[in-house]
C-alpha cells in the first residue's frame, strides 16, 4: 500500500502522463480535453477514500478505456461482429489492468438489421424528412406506403382514437419530452416507442411514425427497442427527427392533410450470438461474497454508443482499477460485468441471472453505470430497510464529491432489473442526466461529449461506493 499525497501528484508525472495519455481526441483548434486537477480539490476526511480519490482525480483511467472501446471498436449492435470484438477488446483490457477471473458467457438473441430508411411529405409541401427505424421493426413493402397520415398530438391521443380510425393510414404520434436532471420525463415519453406500433396497428395503421424520444433540436432521429404484442399485426415504426417533428406539427396545425411516403428496410437476421464479459478483484477475506459493479457492452447502430453506454463501461471498470491500484484488499470480491444486448431488451442481464442462479444470495450489493458521463449527485439504495440502512450509514463518505443521500428507491439500473426481481440488494448513485437524452441513441453519441472531469467524478464514485461496501458489516438483505 502507499499514500500519495493529492499535491505530490499534482506536480509530478502524472500530469505529464496525461497529456501524453489524452492526446488528441478533438480536432486542433477545439478546446482542450486534457483533464487538468482541479484547484479545489475533492479531500475525505476517511484516508482510504482519499486514497482512491488521488488515483482517480489525477488520472484518467474512465476516460482513457471509454476512448479506447469507442474508438477501437465504435457501434456495437447487439450480435453483430462489432459486438463481438467488443467482447475481446472488453476481456483484454481486463487483462492489461490487471483483473483475475476474466470470463465471457455467451447467449443466443434475435439478430436484426437496418437498410435503407427514408421519408418524404409528397402532400401538401413536398420535401424530405430524417428518419430512422426502431429497433425491431418489420420493414415497409419493398415499394414503400404512401398513404394520408392521421396525426396525434402524443401517445395517450392515439390510444384515446377509436378501433378502425386508421384503416389505410399512417399514424404519427408527436408529444414533447420533459428534461429533468434524472431523466425522468423518459419513461412517459417513450410509451409511444415501446407501444407505438402495436396501438396504431389494433386501430388499422399501416405504420408508424413518432417524434423521436429526445430532448435535443437537432436533425438526428432517436432509434431504441420498439415492441409488438402477440396477436398485433406487425407494422413498420420509425422516428423522426425533433425538427422535422415539428415541421409536420406546424404543416397539422395549418389544417392542411399530409400525405407520407414511407421506405423502411429491416431485416430479421435469425438466432446471432451475445455475450457478457466479466472480471474480478478477489476478495481478501470473504470472496464469495460478490460486490457487483456493471455497465452494457453493447450499443445502437448509429453513433459510437459513447454516453450509452461506453462511460458507463470506462467508470466501473475504471473505479475497479483505481481500487486496485491504491493496494487496498477489499474483504468482498468486487466483480466488474459488461452486459451484451441490454439495449434490444436487457438479454444479457436475464442471461446473467440464470446462468448465476446459483450464487444469487451470494450478490451482496448490485448496481449498473447506464446514465451518460455526467456528474454524480446522489446515491439511492434498494428496497430493504438493510439495505437503506446501510447506504445511509455509508453516505456521508460522498459528500467530499457532493453526492448526497436521495430518497426513494432505486433498482440498480437497466441490467440490474433482474438481479433486483430475484432479491439482490441494489444501490445507485445518480448521474445528472440533463442532457442525456440530446445525445441518447443518435449518430451524434460520440466521445467528443464526454467530459473527462466529470468521468474522474465518476470512478472516484464508484471507487469509493465499492470498497465501502466491501468492507461493511451489512449483508444489505433484511434476513
Ligand atoms: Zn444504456
Ligand atoms: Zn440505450
Amino acid at each position: 500500500m502507499f499514500h500519495l499525497s493529492r499535491r505530490i501528484l499534482i506536480t509530478t508525472s502524472v500530469t505529464a502522463f496525461m497529456m501524453v495519455a489524452c492526446a488528441p481526441a478533438k480536432p486542433s483548434g477545439s478546446e482542450t480535453i486534457v483533464p487538468e486537477p482541479e484547484a479545489t480539490a475533492e479531500v475525505s476526511a476517511n484516508p482510504e477514500i482519499q486514497l482512491l480519490a488521488d488515483i482517480a482525480f489525477n488520472g484518467s483511467y474512465g476516460y482513457d478505456i471509454t476512448r479506447s472501446l469507442t474508438t477501437e471498436i465504435g457501434p456495437r449492435l447487439a450480435g453483430t461482429e462489432q459486438e463481438a470484438r467488443a467482447r475481446l477488446w472488453a476481456r483484454d483490457k481486463f487483462k492489461e489492468l490487471g483483473f483475475t477471473g476474466i470470463r465471457t458467457e455467451p447467449f443466443p438473441i434475435k439478430g436484426w438489421t437496418r437498410g435503407l430508411e427514408t421519408a418524404q411529405i409528397t402532400k401538401p409541401y413536398p420535401q424530405a424528412l430524417v428518419i430512422t427505424a426502431l429497433g425491431g421493426s418489420v420493414a415497409a413493402p419493398k415499394d414503400g406506403i404512401t398513404a394520408p397520415v392521421a396525426y396525434f398530438e402524443n401517445y395517450e391521443a392515439l390510444t384515446a382514437s377509436p378501433m378502425g380510425s386508421l384503416e389505410g393510414k399512417i399514424a404519427y404520434i408527436s408529444g414533447l419530452m420533459k428534461k429533468h436532471r434524472d431523466g425522468a420525463g423518459y419513461g412517459p415519453a417513450n410509451q409511444k416507442r415501446r407501444n407505438g406500433a402495436t396501438e396504431a396497428a389494433k386501430r388499422g395503421a399501416l405504420a408508424v411514425l413518432i417524434r423521436s424520444v429526445g430532448t435535443d433540436s437537432h436533425r438526428f432521429p432517436h432509434t431504441g427497442q420498439m415492441g409488438y404484442a402477440k396477436d398485433t399485426k406487425k407494422i413498420p415504426i420509425a422516428a423522426m427527427s425533433a425538427p422535422d417533428a415539428d415541421q409536420l406539427d406546424r404543416i397539422f396545425n395549418m389544417g392542411q392533410d399530409v400525405e407520407i411516403k414511407l421506405h423502411l428496410d429491416t431485416r430479421d437476421l435469425g438466432e446471432l450470438t451475445s455475450g457478457n464479459v466479466m472480471a474480478e478483484i478477489r476478495g481478501s477475506e470473504k470472496p464469495d461474497e460478490i460486490i457487483l459493479i456493471g455497465a452494457h457492452l453493447d450499443s445502437w447502430d448509429m453513433g459510437t454508443g459513447a454516453v450509452d453506454d461506453g462511460a458507463g463501461v470506462g467508470i466501473v471498470m475504471g473505479a475497479a482499477k483505481v481500487l486496485m491500484e491504491s493496494g487496498l484488499k477489499p474483504k468482498r470480491t468486487i466483480r466488474v460485468v459488461l452486459f451484451g444486448a441490454e439495449e434490444i431488451g436487457l438479454i444479457g442481464a436475464h442471461a446473467y441471472v440464470a446462468a448465476h442462479k446459483e450464487t444469487l444470495g451470494q450478490h451482496v450489493l448490485a448496481t449498473e453505470s447506464d446514465f451518460g458521463a455526467g456528474r454524480i449527485y446522489g446515491l439511492q439504495a434498494g428496497r430493504s430497510e438493510a439495505n437503506k440502512a446501510a447506504i445511509a450509514a455509508m453516505a456521508p463518505e460522498f459528500a467530499y464529491l457532493g453526492i448526497e443521500p436521495k430518497d426513494g428507491v432505486t433498482n440498480g439500473g437497466p441490467d440490474i432489473i433482474p438481479l433486483d426481481a430475484q432479491g439482490v440488494p441494489t444501490v445507485r448513485l445518480n448521474q445528472d442526466g440533463t442532457d442525456y437524452f440530446d445525445l441518447h441513441h443518435t449518430p451524434d453519441d460520440t466521445f467528443d461529449k464526454i467530459d473527462p472531469k466529470a468521468m474522474q467524478q465518476n470512478v472516484a464514485a464508484y471507487a469509493t461506493l465499492i470498497w465501502l461496501a466491501s468492507e461493511s458489516e451489512s449483508n444489505f438483505r433484511d434476513k
